[in-house]
């Protein structure tokens, strides 16, 4: 239990949309833009408030929370048939999610994404789990009021050891967060680790800084494409660009990689993958791993002045577009990457080009890559296309933010 936080406010307010939009709602969209509203009962509401969506016979039609600071108005939690938003409905939610995630244990996995945002019905809540440790990810005040709901849910489904809260952009700008005594990395339930979260992914060991480390401590969406990299890693020579803790690294080294160069410009990542590289010694054999703590940009010219070749390269970089102004910069910074990649790429190589920018899609990334392949003038001899890992669902088109698209080269 956080004592401060505020309660669910008592009145739920009554929502009109545009016909259009209520259309989405009714489809599963889990938005409603402030511009798509066009009658609501109290405007004034505070974060947080449930919002019922009416049709025009005044039927109940869905049900979510106000969020009066964001563009996205109200975040939907249910379309359908009339439904209370009770301690119930958390339960069923987090049973839901657990039976379905929790099989990744059976493959060697326990640290995976238990709630996916608005994905999961959740939108602007993440919860992955490390093991016994959960991790709760905030990126609205609207979720305030229900994170007891949450965390009680989260307890007798779960029985964690721990529960840690993150609030990302919320820990420096939200006036409720500081009034109710939240910090970012707070440990809300259990105790407080005595260092890093040790995990499995498909079999292999990690850690995960919980606390402070990126995203909620490792990223979780890409493992399934590590597990390919580490398919096909055998004997090769392997450049991981913006490594962080080194997930591809260490799964290539464990495919029997050669050797395997770990790039990133935050230096306690690279030594988090260093680390990661020797929790599993005794699976991996005698890779040589070096690392480059500096700026890919830079580090990729580098290597190509000196005609430095890999058999594969990965290039994994943080989203450059979350706004649709953004998308062209990051189209440009996309082909700048490919084009320092190929020429690192040997022949009879692979290379892995990946984007988390929800507004760049799966053509503006493939269009990008041919463009610059084409360049250079490289033979193709296979091409394939991935995406989120199976515990990051798809519910709406914006939910499909990770593209890897891997290619092989004559
Ligand atoms: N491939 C990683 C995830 C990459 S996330 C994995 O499998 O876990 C993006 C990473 O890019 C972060 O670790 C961040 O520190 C790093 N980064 C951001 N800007 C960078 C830059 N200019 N040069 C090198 N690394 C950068």
């Amino acid at each position: 239990m956080i004592p401060e936080l505020p309660t669910v406010p008592e009145r739920r307010l009554a929502i009109r949309l545009t016909p259009d939009a209520f259309r989405q709602v009714r489809g599963g969209h889990p938005w409603v833009y402030e511009q798509a509203i066009t009658s609501v009962s109290d405007a004034s509401a505070a974060p947080g408030s449930l919002a019922v969506v009416f049709d025009s016979d005044r039927n109940f039609a869905a049900i979510g929370l106000w969020d009066p600071t964001s563009p996205i108005r109200i975040r939907i939690l249910h379309a359908g048939k009339p439904r209370k938003i009770d301690d119930d409905f958390w339960l069923e939610t987090v049973e839901r999610a657990q039976r379905v995630r929790g099989r990744l244990a059976a493959q060697g996995t326990t640290g995976y994404r238990l709630l996916h945002g608005e994905n999961d019905g959740v939108g602007g809540l993440v919860v992955d789990r490390y093991d016994g440790t959960l991790v709760v990810k905030v990126y609205s005040e609207c979720w305030l009021p229900h994170l007891n709901s949450v965390l009680a849910a989260l307890s007798s489904t779960i029985h964690p050891q721990r529960v840690v809260l993150r609030l990302g952009r919320l820990a420096s700008g939200s006036g409720l967060v500081r009034s109710a005594g939240l910090t970012d990395g707070m440990v809300v339930a259990g105790d407080q680790p005595d260092g890093p979260i040790l995990f499995h992914e498909n079999g292999l060991s990690f850690e995960a800084d919980v606390l402070d480390g990126q995203k909620t401590g490792h990223f979780l969406d890409q493992r399934e494409n590590r597990q390919f990299i580490r398919s096909v890693a055998d004997g090769a020579r392997v450049l991981d660009v913006f490594s962080c803790t080194g997930g591809f690294s260490v799964h290539a080294a464990a495919g029997g990689a050669r050797m395997v160069h770990s790039v990133d410009l935050a230096g306690p990542a690279i030594d988090t993958a260093k680390r990661n590289m020797a929790l599993n010694r005794s699976l991996i054999g005698s890779v040589e791993h070096r690392t480059t703590v500096g700026d890919a940009f830079e580090v990729m010219d580098g290597l190509g002045a000196q005609m430095d070749q890999y058999d594969i390269v990965i290039i994994d970089p943080p989203s450059f577009a979350s706004r649709a102004s953004e998308r062209d910069g990051a189209i440009r910074a996309y082909r700048k990457l490919v084009e320092l990649g190929l020429p690192l790429v040997a022949r009879g190589g692979r290379l892995l080009q990946a984007s988390c920018s929800s507004r760049v899609t799966e053509d503006d990334l493939v269009g990008t890559v041919h463009a610059a392949i084409r360049t250079q003038g490289r033979q193709v001899t296979s091409e394939q296309v991935f995406g989120h890992a199976v515990d990051h669902p798809i519910s709406f088109p914006q939910g499909r933010y990770l593209k890897a698209i891997t290619t092989t080269f004559s």
